[in-house]
């Protein structure tokens, strides 16, 4: 008991004294780039809104978290720059917020995604990714080194991807029944590839399906929504502390 106490003191005094945080993007933007669209509804508007709303329920459940975001506001952010910016902070959790879009209106729900280490082009994908964001070759040794650290982040990464289907099963069930928590998915998309942190892509629903398009477009919904987002990566940074509440 003496011990528990204490090692959770020195748990949270590490917490207060280090810098953690954790990046929010919000996917496309800008002229060049809406997302899908249907109408007058793009995905860039509506990965701000929920990026920004995402942001402040982070903000609650972590407050000794920062929160920081590749775009603020409606403009052009290449995957380069959402990358480094996303290094350069040295988070502990990457979210990338999107939503989809089918030919086939009866698709729908929410999927997540996370880097396919196991795809037969992974290796080329990562020269080619590291070369267009540091500007250099990656040499032989590095590129071992770089595919070992990939490795371990991707496993977390699948636990965050994981996690962040059941919490919102888990919050959304009472209320909206309806709601489809598909599978998680492995892909091997450029971005996921560069940013070095535990970074899943979250596609939150489907445009194209009328029950999801109007659920996305309901602020209440959302908030739920963003809600159990926040706590699933609360449970996935802090899995001890988020248990004993
Ligand atoms: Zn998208």
């Amino acid at each position: 008991m003496m011990f528990a106490t204490q090692s959770l003191l020195l748990f949270l005094f590490r917490m207060v004294l280090t810098t953690h945080c954790v990046v929010v993007d919000a996917g496309h933007g800008g002229d060049h780039d809406a997302g899908a669209t249907l109408g007058t509804i793009k995905e860039k508007t509506l990965t701000l809104t929920m990026a920004n709303e995402l942001r402040e329920q982070l903000l609650q459940q972590l407050p000794h978290y920062q929160v920081v975001m590749p775009r603020g506001t409606d403009r052009d952010v290449s995957l380069g720059e959402r990358i480094r910016f996303a290094n350069q902070h040295d988070c502990e959790a990457f979210i990338s917020l999107h939503v989809n879009s089918s030919r086939n209106a009866q698709l729908s729900g929410i999927e997540t995604f996370y880097l396919d280490t196991f795809k037969s082009r992974f290796q080329q994908r990562l020269r080619e990714t590291f070369m267009r964001i540091e500007g250099h070759r990656l040499s032989v040794t590095d590129l071992i080194a770089r595919e070992l650290e990939i490795k371990t982040v991707t496993q977390q990464s699948g636990e965050l991807a994981v996690r962040m289907l059941k919490t919102v099963h888990r919050e959304l069930a009472s209320e909206y029944a309806g709601v489809r928590i598909n599978s998680v998915k492995r892909d091997i998309f450029e971005l996921l590839l560069g940013v070095r942190m535990p970074a899943i892509l979250v596609e939150a629903g489907y445009l194209s399906n009328e029950n999801d398009r109007q659920r996305l477009q309901n602020t209440h919904y959302r908030h739920l929504l963003e809600k159990a987002m926040a706590l699933a990566v609360k449970e996935f940074l802090q899995p001890s502390l988020s248990k004993m509440q």
